[in-house]
């Protein structure tokens, strides 16, 4: 057990706001090399050298100098991450610009007429993008992490021995480590096509003129967001998984409803195929899919790759530091250690325990065990999970078919029939909320138009042991799309009176009149 102090101290230290909120500079100041340098400082020897910049690393060396610990951060491209330069922030900027095209054609449906339909201006589009980019670059600069006393220092980092670390020439002496190095898109391997002349989410942000055809490899989470989202802007997209069904880890009806949604954007899809091939054309490709008996042809421009990331182990020595990994990642243990006594590892590095959307919580775990004698684990951590299509789909703790093995009660409930959804035109969603006979809730699905802001009231009751009779207590303000889970708690309330105290109730009320 962590000591009582050790709790509230990093209680008190959000590092993360501070990271933040201090003063705006940069990101060009520290690639023009305006950072601490080995030679300002009297010894290479550090409380905590973290190798990555990206949303783990800069929360984890953020927060450790914090705490005032001497802390060195390892970088060899731009800080910030994947999140930051080919994740969720560019995503999430074109999934709203998307969401504004696709209202645009339904504005109508609000008694308001747009002239002769819409234009989607693409290099428009990509230019707001880049500079919302921009905007969020500039808090992840290096200065700001110098002003909070972390060293950085620029170049790949390498493994010399279990308490050592090379940077450019410069050997680093540490008393732990945190490899936070992330991960790259994963390549298929698929006959006929070139991968070097695909998009990834490393260089779709990049494009310069909006697709006409368009093939994504890969209807997960980051597949099905942009083909809805490149739909919505006017590409005929095609949407190939081996899986037969969109969102393969979703529930079976989530999937279906956010692929009647993409269906209706007018995305194509090749689910279930065994057989996936390339022929070269002018323009682009073919890519010939065999979906059970048939097989299809899709002439395409652009193949966009989304078929999951690879973890960033090369180049790192890990066998001289005794770190295991394997193609799936580091192997790290329950509370984040690695194989080597005094490092860690965190993030999308790892074999297990990826956890995107809980970097600082990530974060507060690696500094509690690196720095202090603590044994957190990540395994305990809860993690809500969002895909961010429209409906958006947000989900927590157990899937169905755990809670069936489980044997849990689920309450589904539809949106068609919540004032707000009617009100808004989004009736197309739906609550389940897995729970036991006494209402503890073990987990829950969300797809609505909010459904990744409303999750969190349903993380912090089962976080809380907040029970469902407590839930039903609790005021939504209407009409909002959260008082589903009101009306979830509410049914569960209702399904304990039993025929017996009905029949009881009634005798009571007729004595009553
Ligand atoms: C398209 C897409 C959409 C996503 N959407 C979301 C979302 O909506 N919400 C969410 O929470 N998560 C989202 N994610 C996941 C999120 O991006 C990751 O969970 C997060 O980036 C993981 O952070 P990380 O610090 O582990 O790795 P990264 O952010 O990848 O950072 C790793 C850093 O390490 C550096 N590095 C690598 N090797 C070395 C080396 N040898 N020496 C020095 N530095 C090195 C890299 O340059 C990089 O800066 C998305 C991911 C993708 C790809």
């Amino acid at each position: 057990m962590r000591a009582a102090w050790v709790g509230q101290v990093l209680a008190k230290a959000d590092f993360y706001c501070i990271l933040k909120c201090s003063k705006v500079c940069s990101e060009t100041q520290f690639l023009a090399g305006k950072t601490h340098k080995m030679s300002d400082t009297p010894s290479h020897r550090y409380n905590l050298v973290v190798i990555g910049g990206g949303l783990v690393g800069l929360a984890v060396s953020a927060g450790a100098a914090e705490l005032g610990a001497r802390v060195a951060l390892i970088e060899c491209h731009r800080l910030g991450g994947d999140s930051l330069h080919a994740g969720s922030a560019p995503t999430t900027a074109l999934v709203r610009a998307a969401r504004v095209a696709a209202e645009l054609r339904h504005a109508e449906s609000f008694g308001l007429r747009v002239p002769s339909g819409i234009v989607v201006d693409f290099p428009a589009v990509m230019d707001g993008v880049r500079s919302l980019h921009a905007q969020l670059a500039e808090r992840y600069s290096g200065a700001k992490l110098a002003e909070l006393g972390v060293e950085l220092l620029r170049g790949e980092a390498r493994f010399v021995d279990r308490t050592h670390v090379e940077v450019g020439g410069t050997i680093l002496e540490f008393a732990r480590a945190v490899i936070a190095t992330g991960a790259q898109p994963t390549v298929p391997s698929i006959p006929g096509l070139e991968p070097s002349a695909c998009l990834t989410a490393t260089n779709l942000f990049t494009l310069a003129e909006l697709p006409k055809r368009l093939a994504i490899i890969g209807a997960g989470t980051f597949g099905a967001e942009m083909a809805q989202v490149f739909a919505r802007f006017g590409s005929k997209v095609a949407l190939f998984d081996q899986h037969p069904q969109s969102l393969p880890h979703a529930d079976p009806d989530v999937a279906d409803l956010v692929r009647h949604t993409l269906e209706h954007d007018g995305v194509t899809f090749r689910l279930g195929y065994t057989e996936l091939h390339a022929e070269k054309t002018e323009t682009g490709c073919v890519l010939h899919a065999r979906c059970g008996e048939h097989w299809f042809a899709d002439p395409v421009d652009y193949v966009l790759l989304a078929a999951g990331r690879t973890p960033r182990t090369a180049g790192l020595n890990l066998e001289a530091a005794d770190v295991r990994y394997d193609e799936n990642g580091i192997w790290v243990t329950p509370i984040l250690r690695t194989s080597s006594l005094h490092i860690l590892a965190a993030g999308s590095v790892c074999a297990a325990y990826q956890l995107p959307y809980a970097a600082e919580a990530l974060a507060k775990i690696v500094i509690a065990n690196a720095l202090f004698f603590a044994a957190d684990r990540a395994a305990d951590l809860l993690v809500p999970s969002c895909t961010f299509t429209d409906p958006e789909v947000a989900h927590v703790g157990v899937t169905q078919p755990e809670a069936a093995e489980m044997k849990l009660r689920t309450l589904t409930l539809p949106f068609d029939d919540l004032d707000r959804a009617v009100l808004d035109r989004s009736e197309h969603g739906l609550l389940k909320i897995h729970h036991d006979k006494r209402g503890k809730i073990f987990g829950a699905t969300l797809v609505c138009a909010h459904a990744s802001e409303m999750i969190g009231e349903i993380a912090l009751a089962m976080q809380h042991d907040v029970r469902l009779s407590a839930l039903a207590a609790h005021i939504h303000p209407y009409p909002t799309q959260a008082e589903i889970i009101g009306r979830a708690a509410e049914a569960y309330r209702r399904s304990l009176v039993t025929p017996f105290m009905f029949r009881f109730l009634k005798r009571f009320l007729k004595w009553r009149r």
